[in-house]
């Protein structure tokens, strides 16, 4: 009975079941009795722990509601403890609020969430900077939006990843290289994309795209790239890394696909066959893949678009041992509608492990595909929980 009453989170006011007790016992024992199994089915459902420990991760996951005062709060809610026998859990708000309670003033749970403000505010900002001829001034994006220039900065940072100025600077760059991919000129390229002098396109391309324009357009030419092949405890692994940084780090059953792999996304690169030096970066690379959550201290030559950057810096930040859904990502990256590009930016990322799209699961948990095998990706998973 006590558990039925915890489950149908009765709303404050409505009759406790059975009050009129049954058979031999008084009311008083009915009572006692219900509220203390009442109290451990609550302290044995996980969600308890949670909101001991006002866990903001959780919030968002659930609301729990307290029958004495009629008010549901978020898991992280700063109010005083509830008696665990008088605490019932809801989805959501909506829940909540169908079976009788009212909002808690403290922690509005049925207010969007300062996370999901603030994305909503930098996705609204990145549209503005998208679609500008010229980019906005700091100001300019922040009035726009309503927030001071200094606090705005700060959060489109903690979002993105990158500064205003950054993601703009990005933005036109991934138009330059998509228009490079099929201009007649590097020249024309330039001023379609909207820089007013090549001189400064030049300046700043080679740290956008690893590599001058034209050899970016030639697919690497005269850009030299080492590479070493080896074994870890997930098959075969092939690391390669320009002057900028690690470009590429793939896994696989077979070496020589892996290189043929390498050889077809750089047709006309110098490849170079890894020597000494270069043997020492493969052993640290290989020992942080058998330990992720050693971190890995080495500069990536990330090529990409701006929206895919974004992508590869949110998935940095997943700490190993947890994981995210395609949905997450887009909520994090501020496109919340975009979860199919989150899944493109994912399936196209170069460089295993370092930048950890096997920490990016379906939307209900379940493993969905991986680049380098999804027995690959199970395997790193079972690995960083276990750590
Ligand atoms: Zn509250």
């Amino acid at each position: 009975m006590a558990q039925a009453l915890h489950e149908n989170a009765l709303p404050p006011n409505a009759p406790a079941r059975n009050a009129t007790g049954a058979g031999t016992e008084t009311k008083a024992e009915t009572k006692a009795g219900r509220a203390a199994a009442a109290a451990r089915a609550v302290e044995r459902d996980p969600r308890w722990q949670k909101v001991v420990a006002r866990d903001r991760a959780a919030d968002g996951d659930f609301v729990y509601a307290v029958r004495t005062t009629g008010v549901y709060c978020r898991p992280s809610c700063a109010a005083r403890p509830a008696k665990p026998e008088n605490v019932a859990f809801f989805a959501g708000p909506a829940e909540a609020e169908a079976a009788g309670f009212r909002a808690c003033r403290r922690c509005t749970p049925n207010a969007a969430s300062l996370a999901e403000q603030h994305a909503a505010t930098v996705a609204k900002a990145c549209r503005a900077i998208e679609t500008a001829e010229a980019m906005p001034s700091l100001k300019a994006l922040a009035g726009s939006v309503g927030m001071s220039p200094y606090h705005f900065h700060r959060v489109f940072k903690a979002v993105t990843g990158l500064t205003p100025k950054a993601y703009a600077t990005a933005h036109r760059d991934s138009r330059a290289k998509t228009e490079l991919a099929r201009a007649g000129s590097v020249t024309e390229a330039i001023y379609d994309a909207g820089f007013h002098s090549s001189g400064r396109f030049y300046a700043t391309s080679n740290a956008v795209l690893g590599m001058t324009p034209t050899a970016y357009r030639a697919g690497g030419v005269d850009t030299d790239i080492r590479f070493a092949l080896a074994q870890c405890s997930l098959g075969a692994i092939l690391v390669a890394a320009s002057d900028r940084g690690i470009c590429a780090i793939s896994l696989g059953d077979d070496p020589d696909a892996l290189a043929r792999e390498l050889q077809d996304r750089f047709p006309n690169a110098n490849l170079i066959g890894g020597d000494a030096e270069f043997e020492a970066l493969v052993a640290r690379v290989v020992g942080f893949v058998e330990a992720p959550q050693l971190g890995l201290d080495l500069p990536l030559d990330v090529r990409g678009t701006a929206f895919q950057q974004r992508v590869w810096q949110a998935l940095r930040a997943i700490p190993a041992g947890e994981t995210a859904s395609y949905r997450d990502i887009a909520e994090r990256i501020g496109a919340p509608t975009a979860m199919r590009a989150v899944a493109g930016a994912c399936a196209a990322n170069a460089i295993a492990v370092a930048i950890p799209c096997h920490r990016v699961v379906r939307n209900d948990g379940a493993l969905s595909g991986y680049r380098w095998g999804v027995e690959r990706k199970r395997a790193l998973l079972e690995k960083e929980a276990q750590a």
